[in-house]
């Protein structure tokens, strides 16, 4: 393992296309491109890494996860009378859906579905103490309390978050939106605030992962489920693309990472930060495109 991710990061390091870096966050915009880290939790324990694999980064919707995650332990199978469990076929900050399908976003990796996660696990307490539930739940699965959030990037993304303040008004004009528009949207930017290395990131994902080392934080049936919308939704109009060519449920980022769960063997975590057309790491899906292929963990096979 630990050969195989040096040889990805090597293979990495020497592509010259390396994406575009996210501009429409102002403070990401300056991120350089020559960065990749990828890291393997794996369901024994140990943990291997190469590259920038120390590097923190803005793990954006990455956070959807954990606070989908958070929401469920909230309010359980409710959550899908808010939310659907359908790829969308459209980018991921689309306000397209909304009008045509009554306030209820196709599922909750894409931003609508997310503002509604974040409403949910923020409904009767102050953003502070739900950022506080969402940090302690990340720490946990990670194991690790040094994970913060970026203060700097979160203000920066809610100062220019005109296209999520349209999402969540919108979803306000159908009832979908408990909270008062201006918590959800500040618990959301400072949600996708939260800032990890590939290390720690890889370790967090753990609790999807089924194994007697892995962290408990929920039930059998809730694991498989997330990571079957991380599958089919967990890269937005390019979800379809990662299933083809990684074949394991994987969540995306904005700023470049990318979690990805091999069930019953690893977490892996995967950071770079120019991307592909549709918003999604391109060096990191291209790095697990190699790395499905010479693990054979797709799950669509028997290596
Ligand atoms: N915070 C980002 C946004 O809402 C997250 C998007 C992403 O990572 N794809 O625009």
């Amino acid at each position: 393992m630990q050969k195989l991710l040096e040889e990805i990061a090597t293979t990495a390091a020497t592509n010259p296309d390396k994406g575009r870096v996210a501009t429409y966050i102002p403070e990401l915009a300056g991120t350089d491109p020559n960065q990749f880290g990828i890291a393997a939790a794996m369901a024994d324990g140990r943990v291997f890494s190469a590259g920038d694999a120390d590097v923190p980064f803005s793990i954006q919707s990455v956070s959807k996860v954990f606070a989908l995650a958070l929401a469920l332990g909230r309010v359980g199978d409710a959550m899908w009378t808010r939310v659907g469990r359908e790829p969308s076929g459209l980018s991921f900050d689309s306000v397209l859906l909304l009008e045509r399908e009554n306030g209820i976003p196709r599922n909750p990796f894409i931003n609508a579905g997310a503002l509604v996660t974040t409403d949910t696990y923020l409904a009767g307490s102050s953003p502070r103490e739900a950022l506080g539930e969402l940090l302690r739940f990340i720490r946990a699965a990670a194991d690790d309390d040094g994970i913060h959030i970026n203060e700097k990037v979160a203000r920066s993304e809610l100062a220019t978050a005109h296209r999520n303040y349209s999402l969540a008004h919108y979803l306000a004009s159908f009832g979908n939106m408990q909270a008062s528009i201006d918590k959800v949207l500040g618990t959301y930017c400072h949600q996708c605030g939260v800032e990890m290395t590939c290390r720690q990131l890889a370790m967090a994902g753990r609790f999807l992962v089924d194994g007697d080392k892995m962290p408990a934080l929920v039930s059998a049936e809730r694991r498989r489920r997330i990571n079957a919308l991380m599958m089919t939704c967990g890269h937005y109009d390019g979800s379809g693309d990662f299933a083809f060519r990684v074949g394991m449920p994987g969540k995306s980022g904005v700023g470049g990472g990318i979690l990805v769960v091999s069930p019953g063997r690893a977490s892996i975590a995967v950071w770079s930060p120019g991307l592909n057309p549709y918003g999604n790491s391109k060096l990191g899906t291209e790095a697990m495109e190699a790395f499905a292929r010479k693990t054979g963990w797709s799950v669509f096979g028997v290596p």
